[in-house]
């Protein structure tokens, strides 16, 4: 099942594992220091990430989840110490230290999942530096695709590992608990913190795309015109008699929206 797996290296010590075999393209990221090690998602229901993770490091390591969709949760019972940020909407599904995500956080419709109970080790609240030892990354809510993304901000090397809110192909705001209002927040939020340099890594790539071997990289010009296409909609909302909207973002990708997610925003 290792084949499952593709890791590509990002800088010592920092690697994205990649799913290229599967349809969404997930895309995870270990992130080592040099006392501890941080895998950012498990990827998706399909592979064993574990023993790829510990042929990439022997740190002490600790999982975050992006958010608790289904496909970013992969065996996350197969690893012992999970932390998630401390949002109400998380802390709602815990009973003591474990947590089993609400159907609609995890979405099991989707592609039949059931939702996993793990054990939390820690609650880390939202703003919080993560210190990997030598190599520090902040914890930033940034909701729009779902309630309860998050994302890390590596400020010394100047990257945003992105998640599910911003990625290469569809950007989905037709799933539940998407919010173009909280698209918008955030992108605000995170154009007002982010060097102008900033590079940014997304959590799928567009299987279409040539590009689609190779992490999902996008930057800050993916976040503008992320704005541009918000402001767009809500100058000329669309009508989704006919079911839910795509409109074009970027080269690299594009928006899926459904009604709910207008709600608050037109
Ligand atoms: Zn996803």
């Amino acid at each position: 099942m290792q084949d499952w797996y593709k890791v590509v290296s990002l800088a010592p010590g920092v690697f994205a594992i990649g799913e290229p075999r599967y349809e969404q393209q997930n895309w995870s990221y270990l992130i080592c220091g040099r006392e501890q090690a941080l895998l950012f998602d498990t990827g998706s229901y399909f592979g064993e990430m574990s023993p790829v993770v510990a042929g990439l490091t022997d740190l002490p390591l600790t999982v975050m989840p992006s958010h608790m969709h289904y496909d970013h949760l992969g065996n996350v019972q197969a690893f012992e110490r999970v932390v998630l940020p401390d949002l109400a909407i998380l802390r709602a599904c815990a009973a003591g230290d474990i947590v089993t995500p609400s159907d609609d956080l995890f979405l099991p419709q989707s592609e039949g999942r059931v939702p996993p109970a793990f054990r939390v080790a820690e609650w880390l609240e939202i703003g919080a530096q993560i210190d990997l030892g030598g190599r520090r990354l902040e914890l930033l809510h940034t909701p729009g695709h779902s309630p309860d993304s998050v994302s890390l901000w590596w400020a010394e090397a100047g990257v945003l590992f992105a998640a599910d809110y911003l990625y290469h192909g569809s950007l989905f705001a037709q799933v539940p608990g998407a919010s173009l209002s909280a698209y918008l927040g955030t992108a605000r939020d995170l154009e007002a913190q982010l060097p102008p340099r900033a590079v940014i890594f997304g959590a799928h790539g567009d299987a279409h795309s040539p590009e689609a071997a190779q992490p999902p990289q996008l930057d800050t010009a993916h976040l503008a015109a992320l704005i541009t296409c918000l402001e767009d909609i809500r100058a000329t909302p669309p009508d989704m008699a006919n079911g839910p909207h795509e409109r074009r973002v970027s080269a690299l990708n594009t928006l899926i929206t459904g009604p709910d997610a207008l709600h608050g925003f037109v």
